[in-house]
């Protein structure tokens, strides 16, 4: 008989857990696994802001599939998918096609500009291994040619959004900027670093005095903040920016990053499965709703917090936990056991980097700022390796500059 083929889209936080997971649970007999991915690495996405800004080189944040997965189950196919036949049950990639029975969407977010013009064409973003070094490149040709073009405005860098990819980023680059001019003799007081966020506070929703904390170290560091202002054009001298119905403004920079949105994947559009900006709102056993065999997790799925009635936020620490419960659902699937596991999130805390020895956090409920903080990020951060690659995983790519 021909065994069930599960096709897993995705070797990021949650498709990676789904197949580590599926690889342990169901044996070599039961069924067919693949795992589909644009790279034949897996990176961290939540640590490219350090890539980004040039802490951290991109090697450290990525490593190998193949380091990860047992060959014996899981066959790797490095592709980039472009689309998904559900009627056919076909996966469509830019050379080929895959069939399924059960298929896990785990493709992840995407950047959200919100049709605001000329971000798509002159700001750069956080999302994977390519968009850091590109910035991170940038960032470092703006210090190089600095003197030379005798440049009489500031070497400006705007981050758009003050959430926490934009907060995690200024701490980098806060520590970076004086590193950057010393390394090319630039003038610590030529450079402007400004966060532009809309809301009337950065990290909206977060801890008020975990925010003042962030926010005041970064200041302290030279970070310019601009609260309730928000990114309204962007062109190749800088952005466009409002603050209420009338105060326009045309601030210069040679970067800006944007660090304000984030939305699901656009194959989940293409695929024509009911999606509101690429996130599907799955079914409690995350399944997408009408499509028995297609699990959705990760940034490209929308689960509901019932004591708020809003959306959880989407995290890495969510989409792993999805891929854990995907994993017991296919397995019970497979064995035709019809009681599936509902998926609901345990949020063990918040933590918020501000730099590689500062942090803001709160942890089982508790409260946490610099050092231990920082402590408790490196130690999340490290979980994560070791919850999809095992010890070895952390040994090779570990955080362990403790403090
Ligand atoms: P991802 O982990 O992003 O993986 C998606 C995978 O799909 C990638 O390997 C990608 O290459 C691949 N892919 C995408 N499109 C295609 C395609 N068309 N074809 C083939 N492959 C494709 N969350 C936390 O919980 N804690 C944190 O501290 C934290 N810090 C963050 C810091 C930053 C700078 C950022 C940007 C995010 C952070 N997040 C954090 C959020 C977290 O990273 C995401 O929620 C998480 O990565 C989502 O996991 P995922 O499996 O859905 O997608
Ligand atoms: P976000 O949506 O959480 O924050 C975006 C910020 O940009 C908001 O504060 C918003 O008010 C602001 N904004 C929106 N439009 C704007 C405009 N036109 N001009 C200026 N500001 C504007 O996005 P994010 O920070 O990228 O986070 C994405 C997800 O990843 C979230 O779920 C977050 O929790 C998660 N994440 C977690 C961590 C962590 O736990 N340490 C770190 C990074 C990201």
């Amino acid at each position: 008989m021909r065994k069930p083929k599960i096709v897993i889209l995705g070797a990021g936080y949650g498709g990676l857990m789904t197949a580590t997971r599926l690889q342990k649970s169901l044996g070599v007999n039961e069924a067919e696994i693949v795992l589909v991915n644009k790279n034949d690495y897996h990176y961290e996405t939540t640590w490219l802001h350090e890539a980004s800004a040039g802490t951290l080189h991109h090697d450290r944040v990525r490593y190998d599939i193949s380091n990860v997965i047992d060959k014996n189950k899981v066959a790797f196919v490095k592709g980039t998918v472009t689309d998904i036949k559900t009627d056919e049950k076909v996966v469509l990639l830019e050379d080929g096609q895959i069939s399924y029975d059960y298929l896990v969407f785990a493709l992840g977010g995407e950047s959200e500009t919100f049709g605001i013009q000329g971000l798509k064409e002159h700001a750069f973003t956080i999302t994977n291994v390519n968009t850091a070094r590109k910035l991170r490149d940038h960032i470092e040709y703006q210090f190089a040619t600095y003197n030379e073009i005798g440049n009489s405005e500031p070497l400006t860098i705007v981050v758009g959004g003050a959430g926490f990819t934009g907060i995690e980023f200024l701490g980098e680059l806060a520590n970076r900027v004086p590193e950057l001019c010393k390394e090319y003799d630039v003038d610590f007081h030529k450079v402007r670093i400004i966060c532009v966020e809309a809301a009337p506070t950065a990290l909206p929703g977060f801890d008020p005095e975990l925010v003042n904390y962030a926010v005041s170290t970064l200041e302290k560091k030279g970070v310019e903040f601009r609260i309730g202002t928000a990114i309204k054009g962007c062109n190749p001298d800088g952005i466009i920016v409002a603050k209420g119905e009338d105060e326009v403004e045309e601030i210069k920079a040679k970067t800006v990053v944007w660090a304000a949105g984030v939305r699901g994947s656009s194959v989940i559009e293409q695929s024509g499965i009911e999606a509101m900006r690429g996130r599907v709102k799955v079914n409690p056993d995350l399944r997408a709703p009408g499509h028995d065999n297609i699990f959705v997790i990760g940034d490209s799925s929308l689960v509901i917090n019932e004591e708020i009635n809003r959306p959880y936020p989407p995290t890495a620490q969510i989409a792993m936990q999805q891929g854990e419960v995907v994993a017991k659902n296919l397995t019970a699937l497979i064995r035709n056991e019809t009681n599936l596991q509902s998926f609901t999130p345990d949020i063990k805390g918040t933590v918020c980097s501000l730099g590689h020895d500062d942090a803001i956090g709160v942890v089982f409920g508790k409260k946490l700022v610099g050092k231990k903080a920082s402590f408790m990020k490196k130690m999340v951060d490290n979980r994560a390796l070791f919850m999809i690659g095992g010890t070895s995983t952390v040994l090779k790519k570990g955080k362990f500059n403790i403090l």
